[in-house]
């Protein structure tokens, strides 16, 4: 058998984990500022709670769902996405008795789609999510976070925001109605994809990519028009709110997500820069979604980004030289280096070695690979208790006692 990764997952490695880490930090810094605590989940649940709050005629439910029968018969599911999870273990582990409740992850999700850039069978999500506040406040913060985490990794990108209001579930069911009958009076000049949608997901015809689709979709009915007036009022409170923060947004009353639970506000970040896959964050209201999993009846909002999407646009991470060498002339001094190197860790001073006895080669590896830092050991520092700490810039070099390294280094790392 050949030796090979399963199709649309990848290894994490060289400059994609320093991507990964660099986004997990900023992504923590920023829950951190607003408040928001750390929460994971397991990477599978049980089927249930994805397939009817996602929405049975949703295309993860139909097609994309990593679902197996366990030992003991139980559904199981790998989760492709991260609210449902969140709110299962907010109720499983009594967390919303102190609403609102701010909550943020981040980890692998799993659909079986095709994949191609920017879309994998196995990637990382973001997620941020607000339980029990109806406020438009709690909308405004959420996307105020996903802009500002954006904003700090890519810096030279150019992204927008995309926002709707989808109303309540009568509005949106109504909706559907008055779209179903207008792509069917339309139907002859909607691609075929589109066609079969038209009864069973008539709202995902609108964010069809297709040319003819697209056409046709232009002129259906408006959302907008239909919701109520409190809604209408909060959404010009939510633009009012990114007006004040200078966060530029294009009103799209096509945008309606991909899965049912959604209502309400509904915000999207996309890019030009990525092809087809230009969506890098997602997110809106889902009121009712808590109360379908067996939670209280309160409301919920919250954004899911892709961090694979994110590292394709971010610049190449400079390789760190801030790691001290080791160079060592001969096994006799195996003592003497690692009690230098326990100074070196105990003084959170980064080192490299490569286990070898041999000057020349180590000093060229370190020349070569451009460190500043070589600290060598020969047969007088051996003897005299010393080091002596080479800079491969300036060619300076000195012996030091072991206990001083401390201070050689202090505020170099
Ligand atoms: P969604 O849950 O579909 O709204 O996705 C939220 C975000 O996750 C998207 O905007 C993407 O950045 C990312 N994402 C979704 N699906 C994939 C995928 N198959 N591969 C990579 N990233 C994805």
């Amino acid at each position: 058998m050949k030796l090979r990764s399963v199709r649309g997952t990848h290894d994490i490695y060289g400059q994609h984990i320093k991507k990964y880490n660099k986004i997990e930090k900023i992504v923590c810094k920023n829950a951190e500022l607003h408040s928001f605590n750390r929460l994971e989940t397991p990477i599978f649940e049980f089927s249930e709670i994805f397939s009817k709050p996602l929405g049975e005629q949703s295309d993860v439910v139909l097609k994309e769902m990593y679902s197996f029968k366990d030992r003991n018969e139980e559904m199981l599911t790998l989760r492709p996405e991260y609210t449902t999870p969140m709110i299962r273990a907010a109720i499983t582990n009594n967390l919303l008795s102190q609403l609102p409740l701010k909550l943020f992850g981040i980890g692998p999700m799993f659909r079986r789609e095709r994949p191609q850039k920017g879309r994998y069978r196995q990637f990382n999500q973001i997620n941020f999510e607000i339980f029990g506040s109806n406020n438009f406040l709690a909308d405004l913060e959420l996307i105020i976070i996903a802009n500002e985490i954006l904003v700090s990794i890519l810096p030279n990108i150019n992204f927008t925001l995309n926002i709707n209001n989808l109303g309540q579930k009568n509005n949106l069911s109504e909706y559907k109605v008055k779209l179903s009958k207008y792509f069917s009076d339309h139907k002859d000049k909607l691609s075929n994809e589109s066609k079969e949608k038209i009864y069973s997901n008539p709202l995902r015809i609108l964010d069809s990519k297709n040319d003819y689709d697209i056409k046709i979709s232009n002129n259906a009915p408006k959302i907008f028009d239909i919701i109520s007036k409190e809604e209408k009022n909060n959404f010009n409170e939510l633009k009012k709110g990114l007006n004040f923060f200078n966060i530029n947004f294009k009103e799209n009353h096509k945008l309606v997500r991909g899965l049912d639970y959604y209502c309400s506000t509904v915000f999207e970040f996309k890019t030009s820069e990525l092809g087809t896959q230009d969506t890098l964050l997602g997110g809106g209201r889902y009121d009712g979604l808590i109360n379908t999993l067996g939670g209280p009846d309160i409301p919920g909002v919250g954004w899911a980004a892709g961090v694979e999407r994110i590292s394709i646009l971010m610049n190449e991470i400079e390789k760190s030289n801030n790691i001290i060498h080791l160079a060592i002339s001969d096994k006799k001094y195996v003592e003497h280096i690692l009690n230098i190197i326990n100074h070196l860790k105990k003084n959170n001073i980064p080192f490299y070695w490569n286990y070898k006895y041999n000057l020349k080669k180590s000093l060229s590896y370190a020349n070569s690979n451009n460190i500043e830092y070589v600290i060598i050991i020969g047969e007088h520092e051996y003897i005299n208790n010393y080091l002596t700490i080479r800079n491969l810039n300036t060619g300076n070099q000195s012996r030091v006692e072991v206990s001083e390294i401390k201070n050689i280094f202090n505020g170099k790392f």
